[in-house]
């Protein structure tokens, strides 16, 4: 009979939640999209498609080891910016910083105002050997087939850093000047993981000598995305990231006797690091559902369907299931905690040899909140066998903040998406960037670091980054220009 009363009770529960659920999502209604008419940009078509592919045939390519770097190639970008861009070097200033870092400086009209600054890198990553002749087309022609102009650099950023060049070079052609200062900073050594002398790094130490202070930095990190999840959503998204991630790689090492195989004890170094591996991978850090996530649900929410919006706009009753989903995913999970890979193992040097020191290695992405040292902690905490080694390799800390979605540099992308990309909703989003970027250092001398790319790009070819036939569509480039053009004329403004 108590059991009877206590289904009821429950049955009676959910159905008032469905139905308060079902309430709040049908008032929950879609944004009324704030379509602003912005007028036509000027963007010379065939000019930043040509550009784009100059852009690639310089082998810009940055490697750990500082001289295996061919440096010409950088003094060869140098050049061809400086030929190609004739009013933005007579308008603008620019300094050398670093080995082949670049500092540009365009005065506003009221230097009183803190400036802007739109951040790009000119370095990309090697092409793998022996990988070459998997490209379709090779990679460092900057070959433009009509459909894709292809190469190292064609979506990871030169696409970008050309856009940039050209809005500027363009709305410089119009006579048009800006109220703050507007600076591009192209460092020459992003690619480099945790590098000793990040280019970005001098960069903001320079501009913070001279008591420079922005106003927002805009950099690569968001994208666009076709999202199309059928019955709940179909919109654009524009991913803007407002933190990133942080970085650290930690080597644990067991010690123990060595000796021959032929008279091997039941566990040796290597059956002890097994459970090393074990530990780490059955305890992972906890989820934590930080802010930023409350505002990706609440913004897709009000742009999807019925079904949609009863399951997002009411996430923060379900916020623990929504919690547990998201933990089993790992494309969501990275979202919502610090990350455990473990990536590389070593043991004895010899197949009939007992390691006497057996390691792995294991890379962290601490989320904003946890630090270097926290993982460490973490380490020691959840290894049941506490005779260890742990070394840090090397490490960056995740951001310090977010940025905020009232800035300046968030509202003109949500504005300046929403008029552009028309033939379906866009809807503006923050997020965590899960790998780093230039503009980490940034979070020094501005408040309102964002990371957005104006290009709309298919999930198949975001993943060519970094790979085999890396390539950018020719059609997002004259979105990529007229969006800078926008962007800076939004935000270089005194009042916006
Ligand atoms: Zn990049």
């Amino acid at each position: 009979m108590a059991l009877k009363n206590a289904g009821k009770i429950i049955a009676g529960a959910a159905g008032a939640l469905t139905a308060a659920t079902a309430v709040k999502a049908a008032f929950f209604k879609p944004e009324k999209s704030e379509i602003v008419d912005l007028p036509e940009e000027k963007v010379d078509v065939l000019r930043v498609q040509n550009n784009l592919t100059k852009a690639i045939q310089i082998k810009t390519v940055s490697r750990d080891d500082v001289d295996q770097i061919d440096w010409n190639e950088f003094t060869k970008f140098h050049d061809f910016l400086e030929e190609t861009y004739p009013l933005i070097h007579k308008n603008m200033t620019r300094e050398h910083v670093a080995r082949a870092s670049l500092i540009y400086k365009w005065e506003g009209t009221n230097p009183s105002l803190a400036p802007i600054g739109l951040l790009s890198h000119q370095d990309v990553v090697p092409v793998t050997p022996g990988t070459e002749n998997d490209w379709e087309h090779p990679p460092f022609s900057g070959f433009n087939d009509g459909e894709f102009i292809w190469g190292r650099g064609a979506a990871d950023m030169k696409n970008h850093l050309i856009c940039v060049m050209e809005a500027i070079e363009t709305l410089m052609e119009e006579g048009f000047r800006p109220e703050r200062d507007v600076y591009l900073c192209f460092g020459h050594n992003e690619e480099i993981v945790c590098s000793e002398d990040p280019g970005a790094d001098e960069i903001v130490r320079i501009l913070k000598e001279r008591g420079v202070y922005f106003d927002s930095v805009i950099d690569e990190g968001g994208a666009l995305l076709t999202v199309d999840v059928p019955g709940i959503v179909n919109a654009y998204i524009a991913g803007v990231g407002m933190a990133e991630k942080g970085y650290c790689d930690y080597k644990i090492t067991v010690t123990d006797k060595g000796g021959h195989t032929s008279q091997a004890p039941k566990h040796n170094g290597l059956g002890k690091l097994a459970n090393v591996i074990k530990d780490l991978e059955g305890h992972q850090f906890d989820a934590k559902m930080l802010p930023f996530i409350d505002g990706m649900f609440e913004n897709i929410g009000k742009n999807s369907t019925f079904l949609g919006r009863m399951l997002l706009c009411n996430y923060k009753h379900f916020k623990p299931l929504f919690k547990a989903v998201m933990t089993q995913i790992p494309a969501s999970a990275c979202m919502i905690r610090t990350v455990t890979g473990v990536s590389m193992c070593s043991g004895s040097p010899a197949p009939n040899v007992l390691p006497q020191r057996a390691t792995v290695t294991a890379n962290f992405r601490p989320i904003v909140g946890e630090t270097i040292a926290d993982v460490e902690k973490h380490i020691r905490k959840v290894v049941r066998y506490k005779d260890i080694e742990v070394e840090l390799i090397k490490g960056k800390e995740a951001s310090s903040k977010f940025a905020s979605t009232e800035c300046a540099a968030f509202k003109a992308i949500d504005t300046i998406c929403k008029s552009m990309f028309t033939d379906r909703t866009v809807v503006t989003t923050p997020y965590l960037v899960m790998g780093g970027t230039d503009s980490y250092f940034y979070e020094d001398i501005c408040d309102n670091v964002v990371r957005f790319s104006p290009f709309k790009l298919a999930v198949e070819l975001l993943r060519k980054t970094h790979g085999t036939n890396e390539r950018c569509p020719v059609d997002v480039l004259p979105d990529g220009v007229a969006f800078f053009k926008r962007y800076i004329r939004i935000v270089s403004k005194e009042e916006r």
